[in-house]
């Protein structure tokens, strides 16, 4: 099976919309079809089917490790990607393609490899390529046994959060990852064999970098960090400038873009702008009260991926949508804008402009006139 390329983070959204699916790392590395069979002898294909088996022996002599005592055959879907045993973490694929192609020798083997297996299409006898995704998952999990370095089922995350994807893509690349393979968990999404499926999405980093607007907003609040963030802030609540009402009104949260640095420095300066309760000019839904609001007095340049309309967030609400506000999909810190006073953000005329000047709503906007128009006559 493969992956249908997406063109951004919209169209995988798009495609899920009402459906339950999973987010995996995408590993770097190339596919290992594991053939277990009942006489115990292993075989390992490549994506075209190809016999690598002697390029992995010591993939082979390892899998009784992981291997579970119910399981007499089986045919494992996995990636094989090259590891560093002593900082353990992934290296890239062009490591992984110095290694001995066929009749590789396990003494001589210099480059390591870890197994990351995502899917399970055989069990025992049985083929489980009818069965959806969410029951093969569950039978590999049950099956086999992690060994760390080794064999690791590929990570996953089932959040439909917009923000926990983007987290979880954050943290795919910074694990050396190409991003993640969202997949259908859909009772029909079964495995097709060699297709390109769109049950199988691919995000990669660079779609979200290619595209989107940008926009210059104020910092109204911080959320408090956990983790290797503790002390200073995680996220942050932003927000645009309603020119016509004179207030701040929320349009996102955001974790993402930000280097060590970036955040030690926000946090060093946003402590001084501390105040107790939010400003009578902010205009947010209690649901994304920070833990800590600030003063208006910076403006920061991010990017985002599309606009939507929030039940929460209260950008340019009332412009769009009777009631309801703009929000930001998977926004990034850019940069401190210091040239710009907090009223001069992006205000939140604008705001709607550029949800309205989206493709994917002008072709709306252009379906919904021709169906009026054909009303009217
Ligand atoms: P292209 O076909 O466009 O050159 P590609 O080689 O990355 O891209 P895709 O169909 O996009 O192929 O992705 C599927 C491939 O990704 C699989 O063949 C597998 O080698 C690899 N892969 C890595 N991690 C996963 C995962 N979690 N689930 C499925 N496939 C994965």
């Amino acid at each position: 099976m493969l992956a249908h390329p997406t063109t951004g983070v919209s169209e995988v959204l798009k495609r899920f919309e009402n459906a339950k699916f999973t987010c995996e790392y995408k590993y770097d590395g190339e596919r290992a079809q594991i053939h277990l069979k009942e006489d115990g002898s292993i075989h390992i294909y490549s994506r075209n089917s190809e016999d690598n088996t002697t390029k992995y022996p010591d993939i082979i002599k390892r899998l009784q490790n992981s291997v579970g005592e119910d399981v007499k055959s089986c045919v494992i879907d996995s990636e094989a990607v090259a590891w560093d045993k002593e900082k353990e973490q992934i290296l890239p694929f062009q490591i992984l393609s110095t290694r001995k192609r066929k009749d590789a020798v396990e003494s001589e083997i210099k480059v390591q490899v870890c197994v990351f297996p995502f899917d399970l299409l055989y069990l025992n006898g049985e083929a489980l390529v009818r069965e959806p995704l969410e029951k093969r998952r569950e039978l590999l999990r049950k099956n086999f046994k992690e060994v760390e370095g080794e064999f690791v089922f590929a990570k996953s995350m089932d959040s439909t959060n917009t923000e926990d994807i983007q987290e979880f893509l954050e943290e795919s690349i910074k694990g050396n990852c190409e991003g993640l393979m969202v997949k259908s968990l859909d009772i029909d999404a079964t495995y097709e064999i060699a297709k390109r499926s769109h049950n199988w999405l691919k995000l990669k980093k660079d779609y979200l970098d290619g595209c989107g607007d940008t926009l210059d907003v104020v910092v109204m609040g911080g959320f408090s960090g956990k983790g290797k963030r503790a002390g200073q802030y995680g996220g942050f609540l932003l927000g645009c400038y309603d020119t016509e009402n004179e207030e701040f009104q929320t349009i996102c949260k955001i974790g993402t873009g930000f280097t060590d640095e970036n955040l030690a420095q926000h946090a060093e300066f946003l402590k001084k702008h501390v105040i107790e309760k939010p400003k009578s000019y902010y205009s947010f839904d209690k649901s994304v009260e920070p833990d800590q609001w600030f003063e208006p007095v910076q403006v920061w340049e991010i990017k985002c991926a599309d606009l939507s309309v929030s039940p929460v967030h209260k950008a340019g609400a009332g412009i769009v949508d009777p009631e309801k506000g703009i929000s930001l999909r998977f926004p990034r810190f850019l940069r401190i804008r210091d040239d710009k006073k907090p009223e001069e953000a992006t205000s939140a005329q604008q705001v709607a402009e550029m949800y309205n000047n989206q493709d994917q709503i002008k072709n709306k906007q252009k379906d919904d006139k021709a169906v009026n128009e054909e009303d009217f006559y």
